[in-house]
């Protein structure tokens, strides 16, 4: 499904983040290198495709909000929104899932050189951990001593696979969104949904958004109202929980994962440790259907017939 390209402060839970950026950028103190993390779908690529608008733009203008953003309208902005800035250099994985220290090497290639249009140059390198280990020493070169003028962007949402020499060279900017502000984003964009699926997706608004207008997410509300009449007792529900797991084990065991643990916490004492280690075969049970040549269907009869020992009665 298409979506329309959203700014940074059209996301509430991001403002603050670019807000910060922003005056760092007008007071010439933004660091040579930063790192925003937080969960897919939390708008990590957004901010930093604004950030790095907000760098290349002759012209800055502030909004309503006080925040400086990108003109658009400047020779740099429009070739920058035309993919043709020369001074901006743009990467991600390749088909592989990859980011080669050939890769990193072109850019550094490039870094050496003069920059051609506002003097500075700025490079967004989008999933950051893809980076294999020759590629990250490749770069950590750039950043030791990055040239006058470039601004290394990078977004993660698994920082602890990134090299602790990385980190430790940028500023790091955690995103995140409370469930509110999750929940009244998607509410403008006439969404609902329940806070069980919140947490499964941990509040990210864009990912969210993709998940609510998926096929998956009518599977997921099936799946919920068995599980709402498996807590009412009925034994049968389990089974047929069994059934949509079976479709799509990797990703659905985390469902019931989810909700295992949120009933746990809650539940009197004697059911919470019932469902506490069946919460913890589920565990188990996701490391074994994620390993390769594994019989899932057989694996999934196995977790769940321990679900079916928890007494509810
Ligand atoms: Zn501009």
């Amino acid at each position: 499904m298409a979506q329309q390209v959203l700014s940074a402060l059209q996301m509430p839970w991001l403002r603050s983040a670019y807000g910060t950026l922003a005056q760092s950028v007008a007071a010439n103190r933004l660091p040579a290198a930063v790192l925003l993390t937080g969960v897919a779908g939390i708008g990590k690529r957004t901010l930093a495709d604004d950030l790095a608008s907000l760098l290349i733009c002759v012209q800055p203008q502030p909004t309503e909000l006080g925040h400086l953003r990108a003109c658009g309208q400047c020779k740099s902005c429009q070739l920058k929104d035309a993919g043709n800035h020369p001074d901006y250099l743009f990467l991600t994985a390749n088909d592989k899932g990859t980011i080669t220290v050939d890769a990193i090497r072109e850019l550094t290639r490039v870094t050496a050189q003069a920059t051609h249009q506002s003097g500075r140059r700025v490079i967004v390198i989008v999933g950051a951990e893809a980076m294999n280990s020759n590629a990250a020493n490749a770069l950590l070169k750039t950043l030791e001593e990055p040239p006058a003028g470039t601004f290394i962007i990078m977004t993660t949402a698994v920082s602890s696979r990134l090299l602790p020499t990385i980190i430790s060279r940028c500023q790091h900017y955690p995103l995140s969104a409370s469930p509110e502000q999750a929940t009244d984003w998607l509410q403008q964009h006439q969404l609902n949904v329940d806070f069980n699926v919140l947490t499964l997706l941990q509040n990210a608004p864009l990912a969210l958004q993709n998940f609510i207008q998926s096929e998956e997410y009518s599977q997921l509300q099936a799946f919920s109202a068995l599980y709402a009449r498996w807590q009412q007792g009925e034994k049968g529900a389990l089974n047929e929980l069994k059934e949509l797991i079976a479709q799509a084990p990797v990703e659905r065991i985390n469902w019931l994962i989810n909700w295992v643990s949120a009933e746990a916490k809650q539940a009197p004492s004697p059911l919470a440790s019932q469902l506490s280690q069946f919460y913890r075969n589920l565990l188990n049970s996701r490391v074994v259907l994620s390993q390769s040549g594994i019989n899932q269907v057989l694996q999934v009869e196995k977790v769940i017939s321990y679900g079916v020992l928890v007494n509810r009665e």
